[in-house]
């Protein structure tokens, strides 16, 4: 037996062995997919390559090779349940793959497949098995391409090639789109792995229920575009996706029974065991929160590293949920404090070299994970006793099942993620109502703008761009590559009219008032990305005899570049020659606010802390927005830093170095890659500062020469967009002129008013709003001596009947205060058999008091009933005490009547 290869080794013989098969090797894209709304993370290694399948996107290889970091925690690929409890499910993984883009097919994959595996590796012929793909329902080809290439493999045994139909052996993107057959290869590891040796009538068989054979390789031959259940055509250009987890093959090679036995992942459960003081028997005694633990730093490191830091929404509650959910688990093997970024300090030497995020953020990822485990700490003792107290609840009654309310109700009030609920439910063999406590996290996760739907990447205008740009490119008035684009060296270009589409038909002319999508051989006009908005413009016939106004511009497949606007002037002819021009002065404005956003970003980071990392941005001519991961409100002296920091670098007058470079050697020199976006392998940088630049990113937008083009920054917002992240508006050039100018002459409007000068405007204020206080004051005492002085009258109004007094009066605009003063006035003068309701109506809408006098309520009056009654030709209604009710109204014409019943009621309703 050759010397055990470790796991970084075995990752770098995949890279090398296809490398040396001229695959070109694209670094692992970020575990927050680039531009692809539908999922929430990268779970596979094709999802940076999607593009290239749809045919929407080319790159510069045909054949790639790569080791992508892959997360499945949520969504329909969903490994969580099984972390922890066996030895192959992890949250995160790394997966390998190679792929042909078009290129070599079935015949390659399946032989250098073979001879990585048995002849690098040297895994034993005999033991390996291969799956092809027979179709259950009878309605594709059976894959005898791929049979009959195992079976030719050097000591293949012709009998280990199997069949399988489409669950097993049928791979597809989605429901419609492209798919194929696959091939898959097993690992026969002997009867001593098989883990149900004890079951009678058990016999171990690829693809069946047994530990014993392993599935390690996929293979999957795109041919075929899916357009319907039951229809397929043929691709053009068939391609190869394969995937083999590293965890799995590295356990394999090195002969363990666990892939968290690997070294992988063994030194983060031996740091966790250094915390804990465990005794080797104790840890394999209680090897799931070991497991667990290791799983969890691993993928809270990598998630972090990628900017997608705990929170409470969307992406973010996945760090925050397996961070708390692997310091609870430390909780069983004797940890009570924060730990596990001690493990991920692991996490990050082991793998920091291959992906270097991990270094450059380890502060980050080390402050947030310890940050995260403080903040449960306080409350998990307290969730969990709550919990039991339900659960113990449920069992007496007999009951198994924890509503989802009251699950969704511990996470509020305790932030105790459903899944530590689900855990400790499930130790007690009780569950919890999923769907119930989904139905609430849903509203948050969609609000939260994770999970839209794929979008206007499909449809058939597409397919008719595409099939016009192929046809000019068959004719040679486009070059192979499509639509030349360039938006960074002109703002305008000649060029003749190659297209015109009208309501999804290519046309050859259009006239006034016709929307069209039009292509021309190449353009200067900016696609949006990157948070940059597109350009608009006008195309112009050469000789001025028509016009396009240019609204919005698309890129809806590779060299497909589409001018999307509407005849404004004259008939546009395919075949006229044309000059296209982007509105300078919008683009100007654009550009300051982009270079802006870098210098933001850049004085934020300086400001708050190397974590302020990008998570959104738009870039519009009027105004610029950046969100940024932070956890708590910047403040306003944070802010005024910040932007007085933007400002000295503008006046700095630094000029922008712009360069292309590879993408490894900018990552190399410490150029920010943003989050979520996709990179190519050569990229545009851009850098400001002199000889240390201070900003260095990786950007694909338009910018300023210098710094001292974009005049002023002026920030105008910051406000939270979601659970950690910040947003922050601005205007910059012509934006911040106008704000200022508004501003100004709101100021001087206000100082003419106040007849001061701007200077002593808020001194002027100031003074004012206290006479204004003083007036007020004393106008509400004016009034109430108005009305008393109106009562004082009104009390001749008194009646006396059967010995009682009564005074039903209204009194000119009093509040209900004032005419309680007045009725406690009446009280001193007739303490006995006394009754009063006073009605008065405050701007416009009635309001009664009635009082009665206590020797009255023991013979059967009661205040509340009387203004209840009086109320009615008010069309209102009221209550209270037995001694003091008051009622409203709506109609103010009707308080005559309202009084004048209440004598009557009175001597009525007297015992
Ligand atoms: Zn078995
Ligand atoms: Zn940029």
């Amino acid at each position: 037996m050759k010397q055990k290869l470790t796991g970084a080794e075995i990752r770098q013989a995949f890279i090398d062995f296809f490398e040396e098969h001229r695959h070109t090797f694209v670094r692992s894209a970020s575990l927050v997919p680039g531009g692809d709304q539908t999922l929430l993370f990268t779970n596979a290694g094709m999802v940076q390559f999607k593009d290239v399948f749809l045919g929407t996107d080319k790159r510069p290889y045909t054949r790639a090779v790569n080791s992508q970091k892959c997360l499945r925690v949520a969504g329909k690929h969903n490994d969580l349940e099984e972390v922890g409890r066996d030895d192959t499910h992890h949250t995160f993984f790394e997966m390998l793959g190679n792929w042909s883009f078009g290129d070599y097919y079935k015949k390659e994959a399946i032989a250098w497949g073979w001879q990585l595996l048995t002849e690098v590796w040297g895994l034993p012929k005999d033991k390996l098995w291969a799956t092809c793909f027979r179709d259950d329902i009878g309605n594709i080809p059976q894959d005898d391409e791929a049979a009959e290439a195992w079976r030719a493999q050097p000591g293949m045994n012709p009998e280990h090639v199997l069949f399988f139909g489409r669950k097993d052996n049928f791979w597809e993107m989605a429901e419609t789109g492209p798919c194929g057959p696959c091939s898959e290869i097993h690992l026969d590891r002997g009867e001593k792995y098989c883990n149900m040796k004890d079951v009678p009538g058990h016999v171990c068989r690829v693809n069946h229920e047994c530990t014993r054979f392993l599935e390690l390789w996929n293979l999957v031959f795109i041919q075929y575009n899916r357009l319907g259940p039951e229809k397929l055509e043929p691709l053009p250009a068939t391609h190869v996706d394969t995937g083999m987890g590293l965890e799995r093959i590295v356990s394999v090679l090195q002969d363990v029974d666990s892939n968290y036995r690997t070294d992988l992942l063994w030194p983060l459960i031996q740091e966790t065991r250094k915390l804990t003081g465990d005794s080797d028997a104790e840890v394999e005694a209680n090897f799931t929160p070991y497991r667990v633990i290791a799983d969890h730093a691993r993928s809270a490191a990598f998630l972090i590293a990628d900017g997608v830091v705990p929170g409470n929404l969307g992406r973010n509650y996945v760090p925050r949920m397996i961070i708390r959910r692997a310091y609870r688990f430390g909780g069983k093997i004797g940890l009570h404090n924060p730990f596990l970024a001690k493990v991920a300090e692991k996490v990050i030497e082991g793998y920091g070299a291959v992906y270097p995020e991990l270094t450059r953020n380890r502060n980050a990822i080390l402050r947030a994970i310890t940050r995260e485990e403080e903040q449960f700490q306080r409350t998990l003792d307290r969730a969990t006793a709550q919990l039991e107290d339900l659960l113990d609840g449920l069992q007496k009654r007999g009951k198994r099942l924890l509503s989802g309310e009251q699950a969704a109700d511990l996470y509020t009030t305790f932030g105790m993620p459903f899944e530590i609920t689900r855990d400790i439910a499930r130790e007690r063999g009780m569950d919890v109502d999923e769907q119930v406590f989904k139905k609430s996290m849903d509203e948050h996760r969609v609000a939260s703008g994770a999970g839209k739907a794929m979008g206007a990447l499909g449809g058939e205008d597409v397919e008719v761009f595409r099939a016009v740009v192929k046809e000019l490119e068959e004719k040679g008035s486009l070059p192979p590559s499509g639509v030349t684009y360039d938006p960074y060296s002109h703002l305008s270009v000649k060029g003749t009219l190659l297209a015109i589409i009208s309501d999804g038909e290519p046309v050859e002319l259009a006239s006034v008032g016709q929307s069209v999508e039009v292509i021309l051989p190449d353009t200067c006009f900016y696609i949006e990305s990157g948070g940059q908005v597109s350009d608009t413009g006008t195309i112009r016939a050469a000789d001025n005899s028509w016009e396009i106004a240019v609204e919005e511009m698309r890129k809806p497949a590779a060299g497909v570049i589409v001018h999307i606007g509407k005849v404004v002037k004259g008939t546009p002819k395919v075949g006229d020659p044309a000059i296209a021009e982007v509105d300078a002065q919008r683009r100007h404005d654009i550009m300051r606010n982009h270079t802006a956003t870098h210098l933001l970003h850049a004085e934020l980071r300086k400001e708050l802390g190397e974590h302020a990392r990008q998570a959104g941005s738009l870039v519009a001519p009027d105004r610029l927005r950046f969100d940024f991961t932070h956890p708590e409100a910047v403040t306003p002296e944070q802010l005024a830093r910040i932007e007085a920091g933007v400002n000295h670098r503008i006046l700095g007058n630094y000029a922008l170095n712009i360069t292309i470079k590879p993408l490894q050697e900018a990552i190399g020199e410490g150029a920010m890659a943003l989050f979520g976006e996709k990179y190519g392998d050569t990229v545009r940088t851009i850098q400001i500062g002199d000889t240390q630049p201070f900003s260095y990113e990786l950007c694909g937008g338009t910018h300023v020469d210098e710094t001292g083009d974009i005049g002023i920054c002026l920030i105008t917002a910051e406000s939270s967009v979601a659970a950690g992240i910040r947003r922050i508006e601005a205007v910059t050039g012509r934006g911040a002129y106008e704000l200022v100018q508004r501003r100004f002459q709101v100021v001087h409007k206000v100082a003419g008013l106040l007849g001061a000068s701007p200077e002593a405007l808020a001194e002027k204020t100031e003074t004012l709003l206290d006479d204004l206080n003083t007036n007020r004051k004393l106008i509400a005492n004016l009034r109430e001596s108005l009305v008393a002085a109106e009562f004082e009258g009104a009390l001749k109004k008194t009646v006396e009947k059967d010995g009682v007094h009564i005074l039903a009066t209204s009194l000119t605009d009093a509040t209900a205060d004032t005419l309680r003063l007045m009725v406690d006035r009446f009280r001193q003068l007739h303490p006995h058999s006394s009754v009063i309701v006073l009605g008065s109506t405050p701007e416009g809408r009635p309001v009664l008091i009635a009082a009665v006098s206590d020797d009255l309520i023991k013979r059967g009056l009661h205040a509340g009933e009387l203004v209840k009654a009086a109320a009615v030709p008010l069309g209102g209604s009221g209550g209270g005490r037995p001694n003091l009710a008051q009622a409203g109204g709506k109609d103010a014409s009707m308080m005559p009547e309202a009084l004048a019943g209440v004598a009557e009621w009175v001597i009525a309703h007297l015992k």
